[in-house]
């Protein structure tokens, strides 16, 4: 007898194209390549050592047992003291909820407000694990295709279109965006979230890159615009700005009703954060005014603006200026055509050919784009540069 098999709800999760070409890249380094990896977007800068050294004395002081499966009343606490000073967003402790990251805080969000079968608009280019984690909470996600010509957000009466022809139940947007760097101003907020009210939508608003901003834009949650905070789930978190990427902890923020909701998901599939991680974040928490976030920004902007000096130079690729995170989206629909290749085929041979990791935009739903992750080294940044101008004059 054949063995048993997968469900058939697995079929639809495809895996994390990120984290398989980070992971394809390290193995080439392991293997001795010398790979540039601008794959999966981690911070190259080290977890602040304060922040590290919490964890190390929670467990030197013996204090990584179980806790509360929301999160210890201390750190709650702390998370809604910090959306309050960092961000002007009024939670209250049993508001907001501590979890493994913020893909687990979409997913906790997610699997509590969709009903089977509620379409959820998804703005593309959208981070890769959107769709799957729509699939995952039983909801069938929406996409609306990207607007590079509008600088990659979308205007209001085209969402309101696509939610009224699927009669959708909820969006989520996600600025500073990954993978275009996009931040949507205060206006175009208000007019999505108008939308959102009149249609009676949920909103997952992915704030992850909230504080990675460049050239004066403006975070504006859409928890913080009329008609906001009552349909609103904020995703959040440190993992970006502080490098507690492998400390898989983030913020989940929403109404009392959702995060209780949530929190009864939680305490069944994660039983808790990572104790160890929520002491990290606390002092994490408590570090405004953000000085480590203000000297990296000094850094990511340098990378940032010499990758656009140096891709718009490059024969059939064009790059815009992202606003936010720290990704390039780089236009390679000229190159694509010139060269008859796909953008899968190009990072193929970017990676293959000349060691240089990439993410393709069809991971993010923009067919015949790029994107690069500058959180990298100015040294690998030039070598990337070198190895892409090569590639494309090739
Ligand atoms: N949202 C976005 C937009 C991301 O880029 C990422 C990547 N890490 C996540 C969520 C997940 O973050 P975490 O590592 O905290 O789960
Ligand atoms: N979010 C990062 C990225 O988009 C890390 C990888 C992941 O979590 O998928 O590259």
């Amino acid at each position: 007898m054949a063995a048993p098999v997968p469900s058939s709800r697995t079929r639809l999760i495809e895996e994390s194209v990120t984290l398989s070409i980070a992971a394809r890249a390290l193995a080439l380094k392991k293997a001795g390549r010398d790979v540039v990896s601008l794959g999966a977007g981690e911070p190259d800068f080290p977890t602040p050592a304060n922040i590290a050294e919490a964890g190390i004395k929670a467990i030197r002081e013996g204090r990584y047992r179980y806790t509360a499966t929301s999160g210890t009343p201390e750190l709650r606490a702390a998370g809604s003291a910090w959306l309050k000073a960092a961000f002007g967003l009024c939670y209250g402790t049993d508001e907001v909820m501590c979890t493994a990251g913020a893909k687990p805080a979409l997913h906790m969000a997610m699997s509590t407000i969709i009903e089977a079968g509620d379409r959820v608009i998804v703005l593309a280019p959208y981070w890769v694990s959107y769709p799957a984690l729509v699939h995952m909470a039983g909801g069938v996600p929406v996409i609306i295709e990207a607007v590079p010509d509008q600088g990659f957000v979308h205007d209001a009466a085209a969402i309101e279109r696509a939610v009224v022809t699927h009669n959708a139940k909820g969006i989520i947007l996600n600025y500073p965006n990954n993978p275009s760097g996009a931040v949507a101003t205060r206006a175009q907020i208000e007019a999505i979230v108008r939308i959102a009210a009149a249609h009676d939508l949920w909103i997952v608003s992915d704030e992850i890159y909230a504080m990675l901003r460049y050239d004066g834009a403006e975070y504006v949650s859409a928890a913080a615009v009329p008609f906001g905070k009552e349909r609103t789930l904020v995703v959040t978190g440190f993992t970006k700005s502080h490098t507690l990427t492998g400390w898989r902890i983030g913020f989940l923020a929403g109404s009392k009703a959702v995060i209780e909701a949530a929190g009864r998901i939680q305490s069944q599939v994660l039983g808790n954060p990572c104790t160890i991680s929520q002491e990290a974040a606390r002092t994490a928490c408590a570090e405004a005014p953000f000085d480590e976030v203000a000297r990296r920004l000094v850094d990511l902007d340098q990378r940032r603006q010499f990758l656009v000096q140096e891709i718009n130079q490059l024969p059939g690729l064009k790059l815009t200026p992202p606003r936010g995170a720290f990704y390039a989206l780089v236009d390679a629909r000229q190159l694509c055509a010139k060269r008859q290749q796909s953008d899968l085929q190009i990072a193929e041979l970017l990676l293959d050919e000349h060691h240089l990791a990439t993410v393709p935009g069809s991971a993010f739903g923009i067919p015949n784009f790029i994107r690069l992750s500058y959180a990298a080294a100015m040294p690998d940044l030039k070598k990337a540069m070198t190895r892409l101008a090569a590639f494309v004059r090739s």
